[in-house]
């Protein structure tokens, strides 16, 4: 499945929701959501109610927008989340807070979760010391993540860190923004992710 590649600000539209996927604009009155309100397109302001399968099928997209995931892996993470242990819609949601490319932008090193991937990609983060360049790989409690190195000066992380430091992190991280490091604490609770989701939906969808 090709990745999606059109304006961004277009698929928050679509969902009715701010979704963050831009930086800095997310945070002004210039953010599309608060200036239109309406799905986008021709009919958008026409749109009839949704049945209970559009319901399911939005808010599964929602979560996989957010997190910038892939159909195929976001049903991974399901069918993952639904072998262990709680309830399978709050698993899935602490799966994909899990992810290193997550955490690296609620640690505030990148201004999305793109440009997270991008950054943890390119080999600018090490995981207890070791470098981990796979943006899916999942974090322990306790874990630390810091900027490699060779990447101290990056002005694409510094600056977005100076942005996050302004406006707070996590409670489930500890960042140290002097030694370009963060811990991952601990897994965060459902009501901690603070996403506008019905995961419950998604579970119905996926269980049909
Ligand atoms: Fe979404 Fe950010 Fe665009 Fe607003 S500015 S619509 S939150 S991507």
């Amino acid at each position: 499945m090709a990745r999606y590649t059109g304006p961004l600000c277009r698929l928050c539209r679509r969902e009715g929701e701010k979704l963050f996927l831009k930086g800095t604009r997310c945070y002004t009155e210039k953010c599309a959501v608060e200036r239109r309100k309406y799905p986008p397109g021709q009919h958008g302001q026409n749109r009839g109610k949704l049945s209970d399968y559009g319901l399911q099928l939005r808010e599964k997209q929602k979560v996989r927008r957010v997190y910038w995931i892939m159909e195929d892996q976001f049903r991974n993470y399901f069918e993952k989340a639904s072998r262990l242990k709680g309830i399978t819609g709050e698993v899935l949601l602490q799966l994909l807070e899990r992810r290193l490319d997550n955490a690296v932008y609620r640690m505030g090193f990148a201004l999305n979760r793109r440009e997270s991937r991008q950054l943890v990609r390119h080999g600018h983060f090490t995981v207890n010391g070791r470098k981990v360049d796979i943006p899916s790989y999942l974090l322990k409690d306790g874990d630390t993540v810091a900027v490699a190195e060779k990447s101290r000066e990056l002005q694409a992380i510094t600056e977005s860190l100076a942005i996050a430091e302004q406006r707070g992190f996590p409670e489930w991280v500890e960042v140290d923004p002097k030694g370009l490091s963060g811990k991952f604490v601990r897994v965060p609770s459902r009501d901690e992710i603070q996403l506008p989701v019905q995961e419950q939906l998604i579970v119905e969808l996926y269980s049909k």
